[in-house]
């Protein structure tokens, strides 16, 4: 009902009917005005009718008696004795103009002639005068009696109203002169009966019926003949109600009084029935009504249509508005008229291309990083979804150095670096195994690749990188770090993917390698992360952490004389956690402090045991940058070194290379008095920092540790290979002494020795052992002397 189209069509309903309404009230008003003047006209026309021709024929008939008595022939035998004469003169005369009643009344007032109309139902006389078809004039019975209103005969009024035996007639009386002298009278008079009724009737079609009233009595005297039966009753009826102007409704009527005379009244009552008169205009109130009702019907019709014509086609830019509203903008809307609503499909069209090419837009903007226009993380997600089931391998890489471009040359050169980045991957996406390229943000980028060829991917991507950036005559080499997960090989969740190369990728950073294979024990996710910040503080009083220690051996005299102590965990639910995992979050939460403590007074421990057993060992701590600034920690370090009484010289202070560069200054005061003390200060991990070489010559320590990422691969890398040589003879120069960690072949070891490394560690010789397997191995170590 709430439509455009039922509300138009209720509109022009509710005019219609309002005007229509109108129209019907004003007609229905005029109708009914106009059948009262109707009424009204017929009924004073009657009337006047009726006077007009009553006092026209009582004017004929006092003419016609006057000349009557004074014809001779009515005088002579007048004075006659004899009675036939004078009926037969007065017949004579009577038959002139046909009146029903002839009298001739003597000077004293007797009348002695009369001669009577009388109708054929009625007992005939044996004196008939004369028959006529449906009556007889006989001699009256009052012949010789005295006239009973001897006062009309000297009066002047025209007529009188006399009765015989209840017939009523109207008479006219003239007297009869001799001379000057009066010799008697002479009178006619018409019936007033149910013939001249309907006369009036066929003249006036109104009912016309004599009334005679005598002391509130109504008599009856004549009545019209009817279409419609009513008796004398109910005639009378109606006449006393009308005589008290109360008409009946269905019922039209007047009356007039004819005669008064003798305390009697004649009246006329001329009525109808009202359906009589009204029916002509009710059959025209019928014709209107239905002309009405026709017209209502076919406006009704015209208005509907034109509600549906109005709102058909908003209806269809209502349903293209929908469409559109849903995102479909291929289809437009075409309209032939050239009106307001052809105007308004034109519009929607307009605005449908604009919400098209608006829509396209922020679509791409959705889907594109604004400073590379490369594919963001949005569409990252939409194209992982859709190669959901193929091979592939998920590459994430990681500008190094941003952060310092940023802070030394500024933003926008470090935007230019990204872009930079963002062109030189996009040319190597061009080539056919590169699905996606992305740049998630910063200095953030994701390859999607069909190939699962690390090195060649690797090689494609250095090879990108190898042209210098050059700003204002700086030139900077880009490089990046890589972090690799494998789908479906590592997981067949998309979003885990990204997160196992993220995962990966951060990993390089730790190990400080340039690109690193997800690999799960990499992986704790971040609640499991979040756990162990709280868990990690319960380690050390719940003695969850344990002591294993890795042995070195000494490449000159083939015997372990050293070894790290390295920390495990052992989590009450996850189990044993690698240090990689737990460390960094105990140097962000400031755990690290009591953990290298622990470590620290566990590895004194251990060496009291060992010296004990007769084994002068030497043991590795590794100190995190964060313990270097702790105030009292070179305080706590001598007094435990007092308690426990172990000589300095049987403990080396791994210091990762890069703890150093974060604060040169006071790392290298600090390491200057732990020198002092006789501690051995060895530079871990070296190779995976920026330290230069006037730092590194700066440094007060004793020897070098050529991080295992150089170690590994040395068999099958010559880069590797003269990074280590030269590494080796840049610390004998420097006084240090060289050791190498992650010897996991015989060939690695070998070569060490050939180029005189000090010290070895790695799997190839020995795993991490808790001190329990380790000591029976120191107190009977295996025999090296066959590969070297
Ligand atoms: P790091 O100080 O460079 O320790 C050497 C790591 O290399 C150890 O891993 C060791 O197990 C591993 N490794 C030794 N030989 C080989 C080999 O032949 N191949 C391979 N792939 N790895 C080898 P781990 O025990 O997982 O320790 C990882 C890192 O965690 C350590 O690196 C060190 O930075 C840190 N860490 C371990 N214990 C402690 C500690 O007590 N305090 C502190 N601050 N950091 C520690
Ligand atoms: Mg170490
Ligand atoms: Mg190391």
């Amino acid at each position: 009902m709430k439509s455009l189209k039922n509300k138009i069509f209720l509109l022009f309903v509710s005019i219609l009917l309002m005007v229509q309404g109108i129209a019907f009230w004003t007609l229905y008003h005029a109708n009914k005005n106009q059948e009262d003047a109707e009424i009204k006209n017929r009924l004073t026309m009657g009337i006047t009718i009726f006077t007009e021709l009553f006092d026209r024929r009582l004017a004929y008939l006092s003419a016609f008696t006057h000349i009557a008595a004074n014809d001779h022939g009515v005088k002579k035998v007048f004075d006659n004795e004899d009675i036939r004469h004078l009926l037969l003169s007065l017949n004579n005369n009577r038959q002139r103009i046909n009146t029903d009643l002839a009298m001739a009344i003597s000077v004293d007032g007797v009348i002695t002639g009369q001669l009577q109309r009388h109708f054929i139902h009625s007992t005939p006389s044996p004196e008939i005068i004369e028959s006529a078809n449906r009556s007889t004039i006989q001699a009256g019975h009052e012949l010789g009696l005295q006239f009973r209103y001897p006062s009309w005969l000297t009066s002047s009024q025209q007529s009188q109203i006399y009765i015989i035996d209840n017939v009523l007639y109207q008479i006219s009386i003239s007297p009869i002169k001799s001379g000057s002298k009066n010799v008697g009278w002479l009178a006619f008079g018409f019936e007033v009966n149910q013939a001249l009724a309907n006369e009036f009737k066929s003249i006036t079609h109104l009912q016309t019926d004599f009334i005679l009233k005598e002391q509130g009595e109504f008599t009856l005297t004549a009545s019209s003949k009817q279409n419609v039966k009513m008796s004398n009753k109910e005639k009378l009826v109606l006449a006393k109600l009308v005589n008290q102007n109360i008409t009946p409704e269905q019922y039209i009527a007047t009356y007039t009084t004819i005669s008064q005379f003798n305390k009697r009244e004649l009246g006329v009552y001329m009525y109808s029935l009202r359906e009589n008169i009204v029916s002509l205009l009710e059959e025209q109130w019928l014709q209107i009504l239905l002309l009405a009702a026709l017209t209502l019907f076919a406006s009704l019709s015209g208005a509907y249509l034109i509600a549906a014509s109005i709102s058909k086609p908003i209806n269809r830019l209502v349903a293209h508005a929908k469409k559109i509203a849903a995102g479909h903008f291929e289809q437009k809307i075409t309209f032939t008229e050239k009106n307001e609503i052809g105007q308004l499909a034109n519009e929607f069209n307009h605005m449908q291309l604009a919400l098209a090419q608006r829509e396209e837009a922020i679509i791409r903007l959705a889907n594109h990083d604004l400073l590379t226009d490369l594919p963001n993380r949005h569409r990252l997600n939409e194209v992982l979804s859709e190669l959901k089931n193929e091979h592939f391998m998920m590459v994430h890489l990681n500008l190094s150095r941003l952060k310092d471009v940023n802070a030394t040359l500024g933003y926008d050169v470090g935007d230019l670096v990204i872009q930079t980045l963002a062109i030189r991957l996009q040319a190597i996406s061009q080539q056919q195994h590169v699905q996606l390229l992305v740049h998630l943000g910063a200095d953030e980028f994701i390859l999607i690749l069909d190939t699962m060829e690390i090195n060649g991917v690797s090689a494609q991507v250095n090879k990108a990188l190898e042209d210098v950036f050059c700003f204002q005559g700086i030139s900077l080499q880009l490089q990046v770090r890589m972090g690799i997960a494998f789908y479906p090989e590592h997981t067949s969740d998309v979003t885990r993917l990204v997160q196992m190369a993220d995962t990966a990728l951060h990993h390089t950073r730790n190990n400080g390698s340039l690109i690193q294979v997800y690999q799960p024990n990499l992986d704790i996710n971040s609640v499991e992360r979040l756990n162990l910040i709280n868990d990690l503080r319960q380690a050390i009083p719940c003695n969850q952490f344990e002591l294993h220690f890795q042995p070195k051996l000494c490449l000159y005299s083939l015997k372990v004389m050293h070894v790290e102590a390295l920390v495990r965990w052992t989590h009450p639910t996850l189990g044993m956690i690698p240090p990689d995992n737990f460390i960094p979050i105990a140097e962000k939460t400031g755990q690290i402090e009591g953990l290298t403590r622990w470590v620290f007074v566990a590895a004194l421990m251990q060496c009291t045991e060992w010296n004990k057993l007769g084994l002068d060992i030497n043991i590795s701590v590794n100190i995190s940058a964060e313990n270097l600034k702790e105030p009292d920690f070179y305080e706590f370090v001598c007094k435990m070194m007092t308690i426990q009484n172990i000589k300095p010289q049987q403990i080396t202070l791994e210091v990762t290379e890069s703890s150093v560069v974060d604060d040169p200054k006071s790392a290298i005061k600090l390491l200057g008095k732990f020198k002092d003390y006789g501690f051995r200060i060895s530079i871990d991990d070296y190779g995976t920092g920026y330290s230069s070489l006037a730092q590194l010559k700066q440094l007060p320590v004793h020897e070098l540790k050529i991080d295992k990422s150089f170690i590994q691969r040395l068999e099958h890398d010559i880069d590797d290979q003269i990074i280590v040589r030269s590494t080796i003879d840049l610390a004998h120069n420097m006084g240090l002494k060289v050791v190498a960690e992650g010897i996991e072949d015989e060939f690695s070891l070998l070569w060490l020795a050939q180029y005189n490394c000090e010290l070895a560690q790695g799997y190839f010789i020995s795993r991490p052992k808790p001190a329990s397997e380790l000591t029976p191995w120191l107190l009977n170590p295996p025999k090296f002397t066959k590969s070297i």
